[in-house]
């Protein structure tokens, strides 16, 4: 069973916004690129995972522990009554070779290989093992979830460490006889006391240098004309209601400015004017919490990101939205 779900990493929710609202440079867009990739491999993981059954076993999901004071992110931890599988997820795609600890794509060396940063991830759970005192087992597997990912190498260590495409139906099914009863369930109990948010997420631009308005959540078009509680896309038709419209500026505020601080005024400011004060107050109201009082008054989301808004507020709402 996922005990977390799936999120957006927090750095692919920062590029995606700022790339509706300004031109990424290279860096920045080849950045976006591999984080889309990698949680594109993620989703896909989290499928065959699905496919396969996990009734049996505590899942985490994208977290980041705090062990002995150092922060490590985690793709996957699978934990039954035996012990916490680490599954580090790399979306690779097309041919690669290992040569000792080297990884090669044509001529191109890796900077970071991927067993060793698995040897770091599941080296931090045995040594909060050593601390507790507590008697499991911890092991580690890179998958690759790309179908078009080829390796070549003579490593015999490597190739047990390794689950293709190919396999990882057979490998989430080499679980099938495991079971969670309460020493799992103590398990997952430690591992939850152990997360902490991503310390790595200090991306930010200043307020104001980038392009304030609404776009479609269609197609990213700024061309929007208002309609009562919509606004219709000039360039592919998608009508949305205004409050999705906020929503969306609510979260994409979020993660584009760093700590600045989220208020009437700046919001109004970053969507243009476009829609009047008092709905956008009413807006903020509704999906913020709001902190200090008066004129000090800001805001803070209290939704991870825009997704988990809507998930779940949809339910409740009176306008609805039509994508084309
Ligand atoms: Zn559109």
């Amino acid at each position: 069973m996922f005990t977390t779900e799936r999120k957006l990493p927090e750095e692919l929710l920062y590029y995606r916004a700022l790339n509706y609202r300004a031109s990424l440079d290279k860096d920045s867009y080849d950045r976006k690129n591999r984080l889309e990739r990698g949680f594109t491999g993620e989703q896909k993981y989290d499928e065959i995972l699905d496919q396969t059954g996990h009734q049996n076993m505590y899942i985490f999901r994208d977290i980041y522990l705090n062990i002995g004071g150092s922060i490590t992110q985690y793709d996957a931890l699978l934990i039954t009554e035996s012990g916490i599988a680490v599954n580090e997820i790399k979306n690779f795609t097309g041919e690669y070779r290992v040569e000792g600890s080297s990884w090669y794509t044509g001529n191109y060396i890796l900077p970071d290989d991927a067993p060793s940063q698995l040897r770091r991830a599941a080296g931090k759970l045995m040594r909060l093992r050593q601390k507790l005192g507590y008697d499991f087992a911890v092991t580690g597997k890179l998958i690759f979830p790309d179908e078009n990912f080829h390796l070549y190498s003579r490593e015999e260590n490597l190739w047990n460490q390794v689950v293709l495409r190919s396999e990882m139906g057979d490998y989430f099914r080499s679980f099938e006889n495991e079971y969670s009863g309460e020493f799992a369930s103590k398990l997952a109990d430690l591992v939850e006391q152990h997360i902490v948010a991503n310390p790595y997420f200090k991306l930010g631009v200043e307020f104001g240098s980038i392009r304030n308005g609404l776009y479609c959540g269609g197609c990213g078009s700024f061309y929007l004309k208002k309609q009562y509680f919509h606004f219709a896309c000039q360039s592919c038709g998608s009508r949305e209601s205004t409050e999705t419209h906020l929503v969306r500026a609510m979260s994409d505020f979020k993660y584009l400015f760093g700590s600045a601080r989220m208020t009437t005024k700046r919001i109004m400011e970053f969507i243009g004017e476009m829609v009047d004060y008092r709905t956008v107050f009413r807006a903020l109201n509704k999906y913020c919490y709001a902190e200090g009082r008066r004129k000090s008054t800001h805001y803070k989301f209290k939704y991870y990101d825009f997704d988990e808004a809507m998930r779940k507020e949809i339910p409740g709402r009176k306008y609805k939205d039509y994508l084309k």
